[in-house]
């Protein structure tokens, strides 16, 4: 028999990268489970094997030939149909149809997967290889309602509890072209769904159990629909009963007009934290990057937030070592760092991406030990803050969403997180996900806040 005779509809999904990945993968189960295409949790029990990739990361391309051809050498002749999805696709598509030693089957870029099912038939049926990495203006799956993975083990959640979090993207793709950026290569054009239909979909979750809803978006800020906006979007979601806690990501610093601060100063569904990403503080680099705002408008925005948001928990993104950054422009970016004083840090180290402005325009010159060297010292200094932040919430008060365990063994205590999503280590166990307690906060690490319920009404282990 050869691997394209067998029956294929046994599937293994394995997701790399970022939130709108795992929520493109949710969209894949919705799409292949309606024609009876089964999900399983073992590879080695798969007759489709497909990887979900990302091409934000530093050879990201690299790790996923590797993993094709381990899961080929794993199956020891045994026939399996691989596919690749995501947004690695799009960028690399000629050099995956053309290297014959990874012997891909089909390959789907983001605004394809509709098609993934004729994808895989065409390629079982004649060999051929079923591809499409077609990007749309218009596609945004607001007609398919994703199969959602419940987090943590139902065999250790008691019955009746309650779900957490759900992904939901509002929007997709970006047309700011960060100069480092492969995001509109790979995803394409921004488009907003519908505020009708995304409000369809908070309800049903909300009557899933599902307290916690995250508007997920390339530039969720820059959400347009008609005359809507994302301030208008996160109104309508909050109205939604049975949701608690609204969050969203990822906001680009251009797109937050003081109404939008308003409306999240004034409504205590919307959690009180913003992922705000810097990537320099210099006012050069941040001009080669083309992010359209200087350094004093960074920090002006971050003063007129925490001004507007009382208790407004801030994190962001850093590049260190973009093409000809100075030390003393680099060390600009640790004074911003110093000065803005952000709940925590997501810290890269420059790498070129095929296709972007600035791998074309910018030679990588700033060697690896420099952006080495760079990027320890912006972590040591943010490890200082961070902790010292978290720190300063000992002998406050927070009300904690509990989420799925770190661990199922019964020993293990829970875990919630704040409002401004701080985890907190609970010194009781046997709370319920999706419950909301109240908690003081006793200690701090530069990781988590250690925290003791106040609900004294509940005690977890009489239920
Ligand atoms: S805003 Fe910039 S960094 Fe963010 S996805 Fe768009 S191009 Fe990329």
């Amino acid at each position: 028999m050869s691997d394209k005779e067998i029956k294929k509809n046994k599937v293994f999904l394995e997701t790399y990268g970022c939130q709108m990945n795992e929520y493109d993968s949710e969209l894949v189960r919705a799409i292949l489970k309606k024609e009876n295409y089964e999900f399983i949790a073992d590879e080695r029990e798969a007759d489709i094997v497909m990887l979900n990739t990302c091409a934000i990361r530093e050879h990201a391309h690299r790790k996923i030939y590797g993993r094709v051809h381990q899961i080929r050498h794993d199956r020891m002749g045994k026939p399996v149909m691989i596919g690749l999805l995501g947004c690695m696709v799009t960028n690399l598509r000629q050099e995956l149809l053309e290297d014959h030693s990874l012997k891909i089957d089909f390959i789907a870029g983001p605004d394809s997967y509709k098609r993934l099912p004729d994808l895989i038939r065409e390629a079982s049926s004649d060999g051929t290889k079923g591809y499409d990495v077609t990007l749309s203006e218009f596609e945004t799956y607001s007609d398919i309602y994703p199969t959602r993975e419940d987090r943590g083990n139902p065999s250790t959640r008691p019955s009746g509890s309650l779900r957490v979090n759900a992904w939901i993207a509002v929007m997709r793709g970006c047309n700011n072209f960060c100069t480092f950026c492969v995001v509109p290569y790979t995803r394409g054009r921004e488009r907003s769904r519908d505020p009708q239909n995304i409000i369809d979909e908070v309800r049903r979750l909300a009557s899933e159990g599902f307290k916690q809803v995250t508007l997920l978006g390339q530039n969720v800020n820059s959400y347009r629909y008609e005359t809507h906006d994302f301030a208008y979007l996160m109104e309508e979601v909050s109205k939604v009963k049975g949701i608690e806690r609204i969050r969203f990501t990822s906001p680009h610093p251009k797109d937050f007009p003081d109404r939008f601060l308003d409306v999240m100063a004034n409504n205590s569904k919307i959690c009180k934290q913003i992922h705000l990403p810097l990537q320099a503080g210099n006012n050069r680099v941040l001009e080669m990057m083309d992010r359209t705002y200087t350094q004093e408008e960074f920090l002006g925005l971050v003063e007129k937030m925490r001004s507007r948001i009382p208790g407004l928990v801030l994190s962001t993104d850093i590049i260190v070592g973009f093409p000809t950054e100075t030390e003393e422009e680099f060390e600009d970016t640790l004074k911003v760092i110093s000065q803005v004083q952000f709940d925590s840090a997501f810290t890269f180290k420059y790498s070129e991406r095929k296709g972007t402005i600035a791998s074309k325009k910018y030679p990588d010159d700033v060697t690896d030990a420099q952006k080495t060297e760079r990027i320890m010292r912006l972590n040591e200094l943010q490890k200082g803050i961070t902790y010292k932040k978290n720190k300063a919430h000992i002998g406050q008060t927070h009300t904690i969403l509990i989420e799925p365990a770190i661990s199922d063994k019964p020993s293990h205590n829970s875990v919630g997180r704040t409002d401004g999503n701080k985890l907190v280590l609970l010194s009781q166990n046997g709370y319920r996900m999706g419950e909301m307690v109240k908690v003081k906060v006793t200690d701090a690490t530069p990781h988590a806040l250690k925290g003791h319920p106040l609900n004294l009404s509940f005690h977890p282990s009489s239920c």
